[in-house]
């Protein structure tokens, strides 16, 4: 009967039952859980203005999340500090809802007196940190806001020579912090070849400068597409992009891309430029990982560093953190003090039946001796 009920709702079991415990649906629970939460993820976009953010993040979302922007003019940039600018949209495609967060950083490298221009983000990325660490050490730690930068796409221009001083300053000072993913913008205004050198100018930067950007994991799978993909996805690092926000009709067919006087650019087309590898990457196959990194790695690092700091602070800094786990202790506190409590009354009604019962077996055993003494008497 039980069987019955349980293949009702999990759907069928297999044909043998004896040896089925069950937890072999877990994954589906966890993702059903999942599916039902949703996920959370956020982008961050940096680079000079002009080199086409905004215009790729709305192609790759296919939304515009910048309708009511204001773009300043080359007075207001010079004196323009960086500043941060953050977005919302929740997704759904087939039942599935994302909470995607996209971080702007207008202003980057704008001003004159530019080579400041990534302090500010590296105090974003700082305070989104702290803001969760003190969540998690706070009592409501099953509801935590997780608004931790998982990516940063930095955008390289298509027309220097590589990476330019303010590219290596700002990616040596992040790479520690959150996933870099390099791409060249605007790769439309390339060749072919002109692409394949930028490339590998930037990524020999990157090596000599001990750069860190965020790394593929290792495909474990046995499929030998998968595989190959993978492989792919390393090579194109940084990945040459193309954006747009309008649609061109290519042979009857609607495709997002750019018009030109010699032709269409399409931003969907492989044989254009890697914008389908990249989205492939953020969202189908490597946004998971892009998480546990920022939870395992850079979260770490920096929550590690706060303990370090905690532990050799003075003791007014430490006050506030040791209230709070003061308030925990005390509750903990009181929930044992209360099954003491009940533990104790529990042994006393024990206690008192075990001496009923003694006095009522006591009472047994005199009516017994009396009614025989009674008979002797007869
Ligand atoms: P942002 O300031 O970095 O956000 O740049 P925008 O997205 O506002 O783009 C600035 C200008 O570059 C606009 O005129 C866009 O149409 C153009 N643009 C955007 N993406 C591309 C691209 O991939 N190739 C070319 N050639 N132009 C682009």
């Amino acid at each position: 009967m039980e069987t019955d009920e349980m293949s009702d709702t999990l759907g069928p079991l297999p044909s043998s039952t004896t040896n089925y415990v069950g937890f072999a649906t877990l994954p589906d629970q966890v993702h059903r859980k999942s599916v039902k939460k949703g996920f959370e993820f956020t982008l961050m976009v940096v680079g000079e203005s002009g080199l086409g953010k905004s215009t790729l993040v709305n192609s790759l979302f296919l939304t515009d999340l910048y309708c009511d922007r204001a773009v300043p003019n080359a007075e207001e940039r010079i004196s323009k500090t960086v500043g941060i600018e953050r977005s919302s949209i929740d997704i759904v495609e087939c039942g599935v809802k994302l909470r995607l967060t996209v971080v702007d950083t207008p202003g980057f490298g704008d001003s004159l007196n530019g080579e400041d221009s990534w302090k500010a983000i590296v105090k974003y990325v700082d305070d989104q940190f702290n803001q969760y660490y003190r969540d998690e050490s706070g009592l409501n730690r099953k509801n935590i806001i997780d608004n931790r930068v998982h990516c940063c796409l930095y955008f390289i221009s298509p027309y220097g020579h590589g990476l330019r001083p303010i590219d290596v300053k700002f990616m040596k000072e992040l790479h520690n912090k959150v996933n870099i993913v390099p791409v060249i913008a605007k790769a439309d205004c390339l060749t072919k070849s002109e692409v394949k050198n930028l490339k590998s100018k930037v990524i020999d930067e990157i090596e000599e400068n001990n750069i860190s950007i965020y790394q593929f994991p290792d495909c474990e799978s046995e499929d030998e597409e998968f595989k190959q993909q993978n492989i792919e996805l390393k090579e194109s690092i940084p990945f040459a992009v193309i954006g747009s926000n309008t649609t061109i009709d290519v042979n009857g067919k609607k495709v997002r891309g750019r018009l030109y006087p010699w032709g269409i650019t399409e931003v969907e087309n492989p044989a254009h430029c890697d914008f389908v590898m990249l989205r492939n990457m953020l969202i189908r196959t490597h946004m998971q990982d892009l998480k546990e990194v920022t939870g395992d790695v850079h979260y770490e690092n920096y929550r590690s560093q706060c303990i370090q700091t905690d532990k050799s602070a003075p003791m007014s800094k430490r006050t506030g953190r040791m209230k709070r786990e003061s308030v925990i202790l005390e509750e903990n506190n009181e929930k044992d003090r209360m099954l003491l409590e009940k533990e104790a009354e529990l042994q006393k009604m024990q206690e008192m039946l075990k001496k009923m019962q003694e006095q009522m077996a006591q009472q047994n055993q005199n009516q017994n001796a009396s009614t025989t003494s009674q008979g002797n008497l007869i």
